[in-house]
């Protein structure tokens, strides 16, 4: 029987399509008592669920102050407020563009710097050459969850005297050296959208160590007000309603769960892939622990045979959703390219990077059985590279 790709006329393996990703949707009937309780209550907004979500959120990070605000978009800007800064703020490029809309909207100037080609994650020697007399802070991203060298990067700002925020929207789920994140530099925002491991449908969490921002936060998500309407300092509206807090507390008590149903996934797919000449994965430093918010893989077009946008589209036909995260980078999106000083040369891992990473299905709800499906794809995708690239010619020349 041939085992050809469905896209050169072979028969399908999977039964049925399978999305990139699916939010794990909190058990229903517990959510709708918490909501009837909430709206019985009166409180709809910052009542007792809210305080709970943080209290819990407070045990489960290693942060001793935890905000629970309207995004992690919205936290980042708050954070980087607290911390009272100005002039340029260094971040990576391979990264989701709300990481640098924080900045920008902040009135900072975004300093983008290339990543690690192992991690994902931006690159200590590069960022610590970025830093100018106009640096005033370091924001670091956990890309897909994987963690970033807090050590490395808190050494870098102490050096400098730079304040440090990371971007943890993806870090709910993940550990650095065994524990949970959350304590890392002077702010760690995390998000809870759908598509992230801990889900309030919106939503986000600042966490930090220190007193005076975790203050500044709360006071900022309620316009300032610090509670007798005497404004402090101009603030914002980034509260999270009662029901987001009821989601994602009820999303908390299964994260770990999902995150480790996440690595065991992600182990199964590299194992059968490994094999594979040209795949790569995203490297997890020793003591650490992805979220997997996606998995990753670096395609090598000369070792594989096949570009990522290749196999994406073979895949496509196979009924396997997959996305080119983050194509283009954030330097090369039409509003932030403006802040490329330096030509466009000047990341050349992101860049490559961005040409070559393809994220495969991942979710807390998937099971084994589609990674092992999925993965038989791929296989079948390579074994079949040279008429697959026949085929694709052939069809560009009759377009
Ligand atoms: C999802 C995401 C955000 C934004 O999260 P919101 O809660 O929607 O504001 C920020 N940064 C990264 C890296 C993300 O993936």
């Amino acid at each position: 029987m041939s085992n050809k790709p469905v896209i050169l006329g072979g028969e399908p393996i999977l039964p049925k399509p399978v999305p990139l990703t699916r939010p794990h949707v909190p058990r229903s009937a517990l959510v709708v008592r918490e909501f009837r309780r909430i709206l019985s209550s009166g409180l709809i907004t910052e009542g007792s669920c809210l305080k709970e979500f943080e209290e819990r959120l407070y045990g489960y990070l290693g942060a001793e102050h935890v905000v629970a605000v309207s995004s992690c978009t919205k936290g980042l800007m708050l954070a980087l407020n607290a911390l009272n800064i100005t002039g340029e703020v260094i971040l990576p490029s391979f990264t989701f563009s709300a990481t640098a809309a924080a900045v920008v909207w902040s009135g900072l100037r975004p300093v983008f710097v290339d990543c690690d080609p192992e991690t994902f994650n931006a690159d200590p020697a590069a960022v610590e050459s970025a830093v100018t007399d106009e640096t005033s802070a370091i924001l670091a991203v956990h890309v897909f969850g994987n963690p970033a060298p807090v050590t490395e990067l808190e050494q870098i700002a102490t050096g400098h005297d730079l304040k440090l925020v990371f971007d943890a929207a993806h870090g709910f789920g993940s550990l650095y050296e065994g524990e949970t994140l959350g304590s890392g530099g002077d702010a760690e925002v995390f998000s809870c959208i759908p598509t992230k491991l801990l889900v309030a449908a919106e939503g986000g969490v600042v966490a930090t160590d220190n007193p005076q921002i975790a203050e500044r936060v709360r006071t900022a998500r309620e316009y300032g007000n610090p509670g007798n309407y005497d404004a402090w300092f101009a603030g914002s509206d980034g509260r999270m309603s009662e029901f987001h807090a009821a989601l994602g507390m009820e999303s908390l008590s299964s994260l770990e769960r999902n995150a480790k149903k996440r690595n065991r996934l992600a182990g199964l797919y590299r194992e059968r892939l490994g094999d594979l000449p040209g795949l790569r994965f995203q490297k997890v430093a020793a003591g650490s622990r992805g979220s997997f918010k996606y998995f990753a893989v670096a395609v090598d077009f000369r070792e594989f045979g096949l570009t990522r946008d290749e196999l994406a589209l073979a895949l496509t036909y196979e009924g396997i959703e997959s996305r080119a995260y983050y194509d283009p980078p954030v330097h090369r999106l039409r509003d932030y390219s403006r802040y490329c000083a330096h030509g466009s040369d000047e990341l050349p891992v992101t860049d490559k990077l961005s040409r070559c990473v393809i994220c495969l299905p991942m979710s807390s709800v998937m099971t084994r059985a589609m990674v092992e499906n999925i993965s038989e794809c791929v296989y079948r995708i390579h074994a079949y590279q040279h008429e697959l690239r026949r085929h694709l010619c052939f069809q560009r020349l009759a377009a």
